[in-house]
């Protein structure tokens, strides 16, 4: 599509950033230029209307998940909840430990921020391993609310990250 061949010409491509053999797409070119801003909100709004039609709240994940999810939030009309790296939320967490390629990381969401009745949307720029996301994944789960799917911007394809995801949408593949 012409929109999504736009935003995927305007990001830059980093060798060997932030370590030695990775290829670092910066998704920022995306948010200097509200024009461009703005073609990303219709995309994102377009995508979660037609696939997510229930959703009642983003959540994104640190840090280019909650850029993404606050570039739509308001045009659904639905609230935006971050998920973090454990110690920044005040107050009760609900909390999910997660397997890194060394050792373990830990990721927290705010209890009240979230309702039984809510209908949760994940939302992140770009999934590679899906590690990140699927730790999000459990998370919800251990929260009373429903997770209706997840969406990111780009996906990896020959990582499979998405597998094991339910209900995952991505809009630009590389
Ligand atoms: P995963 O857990 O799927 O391996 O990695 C996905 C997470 O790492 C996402 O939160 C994403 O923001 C970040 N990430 C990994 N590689 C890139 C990249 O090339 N560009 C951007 N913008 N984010 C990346």
């Amino acid at each position: 599509e012409e929109k999504l061949k736009q935003l995927n010409d305007c990001m830059t491509d980093h060798p060997d950033f932030p370590k030695p053999g990775i290829v670092f797409k910066n998704i920022m070119p995306l948010f200097s230029d509200p024009e461009r801003m703005k073609l990303l909100g219709d995309v994102l709004e377009e995508t979660i209307r037609e696939k997510f039609p229930g959703c009642t709240k983003l959540v994104g994940l640190e840090s280019r998940g909650f850029l993404m999810g606050m570039a739509v939030a308001s045009r659904l009309g639905v609230g935006f909840v971050p998920i973090r790296k454990k110690g920044k939320l005040p107050g009760e967490v609900v909390r999910q430990e997660y397997t890194l390629e060394y050792g373990t990381d830990v990721v927290e969401i705010e209890k009240a921020s979230l309702e039984a009745t809510d209908k949760i949307v994940l939302i992140d720029d770009l999934i590679a391993t899906g590690g990140t996301m699927k730790a999000a994944v459990k998370l919800i789960g251990s929260t009373e609310a429903t997770l209706v799917g997840a969406l990111c911007l780009i996906e990896i394809d020959f990582l499979k990250g998405k597998e094991g995801i339910d209900n995952f949408v991505s809009l630009i593949h590389i």
